[in-house]
């Protein structure tokens, strides 16, 4: 069985075939500057050289078409043609309260996705798209909507609730909804799966870490609670987002500087966390260099960041009522050692104990604790697209 992911952005789109037999990624692409001009398609067949090919793709019609030719075309393809696609599965950032798991696509789901844009102006109308124009040319697909937030509906109420008038709940839905839902799944299933234990009997902390941050605490394989809230904008210091931060420093600011909404709004999303704070780069390969050459705001950034790590991690453990297992997954969880270490540096009181050697490897999945650490600290690379998949298949079976 082959599964097409499709993660669709307002003007680009990414793709991954996968042969879910073998678990095994066939072809995977991006269509880039869809309706912007200028548009090409960045293809790579497994274990071949990446290719580039100038297409011209004026909306996301087009680019689904040239996704199917360039998988069933003789040099760079890996199937004969579109019958060998069993089903299609897509990445959509928020289902509201009204998906609680994966769906198939039917109507009335478009009906309600798009209800939804209220709660993800800048993403649901993309996910949209991308789902219609591969509705349109490929009809007969079943195809499946996995959703950023389904897997933190199972929150209690106490932990999802702002505290403000309850009537903003009822009226507008504010509440924390968390995003990052699909890899913080996809790790704790995996980290179950390395302990040898059932995940029903275990406490997981999944810290996924990469230009958006968040952790989410996992109990019995439920999520209990997670650091981002009504928007991807909460919790950790991101690359660019500010993550946490007093909600009357907005007002402060807009009032001191002028702002307007939309300006607020870009100053916390774009131009806070390490790239606010170093005034280096959002990026900690970046941020470390800097560092490591004498930048003081760099080093700060990098303490600001893995700070408020510690603290979820801490506060995560209390509202589980322990801690089994702590995740470290994406870019920077999967690849930053240095980082890794100052975040967990002096929790050994919590039984966490990493061992140095272990904790410089990268891209695998690996236990990092020594052999005595009573809490044990894994580090998953996390696979989206394949959790998708695995959903879509899960789904279409049935
Ligand atoms: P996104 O949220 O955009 O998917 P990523 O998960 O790619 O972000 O994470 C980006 C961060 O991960 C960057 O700060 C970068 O420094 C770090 N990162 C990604 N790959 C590597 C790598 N191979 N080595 C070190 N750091 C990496």
């Amino acid at each position: 069985m082959r599964i097409l992911v499709i993660n669709s952005g307002s003007s680009s789109l990414k793709y991954q075939l996968i042969n879910m037999e073998e678990n095994k990624v066939l072809a995977k692409g991006l269509c880039d500057r869809i309706g912007v001009g200028n548009s090409f398609l960045k293809h790579t067949k497994a274990g071949n050289d990446t290719v580039v090919l100038d297409k011209d793709m004026y909306n996301h019609k087009v680019a689904i078409r040239e996704v199917i030719n360039v998988l069933t075309d003789k040099k760079y393809g890996v199937i004969s043609s579109m019958d060998d696609i069993t089903a299609v599965g897509h990445r959509v950032v928020h289902g509201g309260e009204k998906f609680k798991q994966s769906v198939i696509i039917n109507e009335s789901v478009m009906k309600t996705i798009r209800e939804c844009i209220e709660l993800a102006p800048l993403h649901n109308p993309a996910n949209i798209t991308g789902i219609e124009a591969c509705r349109e040319v490929m009809p007969d697909k079943p195809m499946v909507a996995v959703f950023d937030t389904a897997f933190h509906q199972t929150m209690p109420k106490h932990a999802y609730l702002y505290a403000i008038p309850y009537e903003a709940y009822e009226k507008y839905s504010i509440r924390k909804y968390g995003f990052h839902g699909t890899s913080h799944m996809y790790v704790s299933q995996r980290a179950a799966a390395m302990l040898n234990r059932p995940i029903s009997e275990l406490k997981l902390i999944s810290c996924h870490l990469g230009n958006g941050a968040s952790i989410c605490a996992v109990k019995g394989g439920q999520s209990v609670e997670t650091s981002m809230g009504f928007t991807p904008l909460a919790g950790l210091a991101m690359g660019t987002r500010s993550g946490d931060i007093d909600p009357a420093v907005v007002l402060y600011l807009m009032q001191k500087e002028q702002m307007s909404i939309d300006k607020i709004n870009e100053y916390l999303n774009k131009k806070s966390g390490v790239l606010g704070i170093s005034g280096v780069s959002s990026d900690f390969r970046d941020i470390e260099t800097a560092a490591d050459s004498g930048n003081d705001r760099a080093k700060l950034a990098t303490d600001i960041f893995c700070y408020r790590v510690k603290k979820y991690i801490g506060e995560y453990a209390a509202v589980m009522g322990g801690v089994d297992a702590v995740i470290f997954t994406a870019g920077i969880g999967e690849n930053n050692s240095l980082v890794r270490a100052q975040i967990l540096k002096d929790l050994e009181y919590m039984g966490i104990k990493v061992d140095e050697e272990k904790n410089k490897l990268r891209g695998m999945e690996i236990d990092i604790s020594t052999d005595d650490a009573k809490v044990r600290t894994l580090v998953i690379p996390t696979n989206e697209e394949l959790a998708i998949a695995r959903e879509t298949i899960r789904l279409v079976k049935n």
